[in-house]
């Protein structure tokens, strides 16, 4: 299944280290790309680059397209102690949790590990930092390596969610930028917060004017634009993350692919309307949806790299 990991680094045939965006660059002025691989240590398995979906021109409003990746090249794999090779190494890590925590991680009999979400959560409830710090560790490293699969596959196989009595599905966990409506709609179902991860690129940080004392401040991921079905009406789902320590929140790039675990609730919705650009009988209405998390842990938040 590791065939599926998108990669944001290749090495060139000389050592080279190529990143995302200027291979995308070459691809764009239509040069020829390097040969390139793998750049984990002492795997050099052959990459392909996958550029960005280009944004379409006649829309202006579109967000940034997902960017490009590398990729295994047809009939390639990653050796053994590759760090791309998700699977080998979620086995480790679950094997060691199940030894270590087993009132957190369970191994299963059919072989699967379950993950007792509870304490966590009620951690999260109480807010204040309460959190157990290693089970908020290693359930970090499950949503990277979620985030590196590129979809539910994998986790779904091999790790079952429990909170409580209740099974949480993966894909009513875990949201990529593709389903932050899907994540929104499960907000506006429940009447608490609601456990979720969400995984987005950092588009910007937000801090109140200085002068204005404390307030806390905003991490701000590209949102997910969705078309309506309405001609002339769009919505959009925006996903930020507030906390008073601003320097923290900075230590997240603009640009870095991040999860972000927690108690997420829904912000106001509201509804802007502006003359259509071309058409004066015509206007404009884009309807912002918003997804909220005040972390209490550093944990909570980690860079999927
Ligand atoms: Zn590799």
């Amino acid at each position: 299944m590791s065939g599926d990991i998108k990669m944001r680094r290749a090495i060139g045939s000389h050592g080279t280290v190529h990143g995302v965006d200027g291979l995308q660059q070459r691809h764009d002025a239509a040069q020829t790309l390097p040969a390139l691989f793998c750049d984990s240590a002492g795997c050099a398995a052959p990459l392909i680059f996958v550029p960005a979906r280009p944004r379409p021109k006649t829309d202006p409003a579109y967000p940034a397209p997902m960017p490009g990746y590398f990729a295994l090249d047809k009939g390639a794999a990653h050796v053994t102690g590759c760090r791309y090779n998700v699977a080998g190494h979620l086995a480790e890590v679950l094997d060691a949790a199940a030894a270590s925590d087993p009132a957190f991680v369970q191994r299963l009999e059919d072989g699967r590990h379950e993950l007792r979400l509870l304490a966590l959560h009620q951690g999260l409830k109480r807010g204040g930092g309460a959190l157990p710090e290693q089970q908020m560790r290693l359930l970090s490293t499950l949503l990277v390596l979620r985030a590196m699969c590129g979809n539910d596959a994998l986790l779904a196989d091999r790790v079952v969610l429990r909170l409580g009595k209740k099974k949480l599905a993966w894909d009513a966990f875990f949201h990529d930028p593709a389903h932050y409506d899907e994540a929104w709609a499960r907000l506006d179902a429940a009447s608490n917060e609601v456990p979720m991860a969400l995984l987005g690129t950092v588009r910007s940080h937000r801090s109140p004017p200085p002068g204005t004392g404390a307030g806390a401040t905003y991490l701000n991921c590209a949102p997910k634009y969705q078309k309506t079905g309405v001609m002339d009406r769009r919505e959009f789902y925006e996903v930020s993350v507030g906390h008073d320590d601003a320097a923290w929140l900075q230590r997240f790039p603009v640009g870095a692919e991040i999860v972000m675990f927690g108690l997420w609730r829904q912000g106001n919705s509201h509804t802007s309307t502006r003359p259509h650009p071309t058409d004066p009988r015509r206007s404009i209405t884009n309807v912002t949806h918003k997804l909220a998390l005040r972390p209490g842990s550093p944990g909570q938040l980690a860079v999927v790299a």
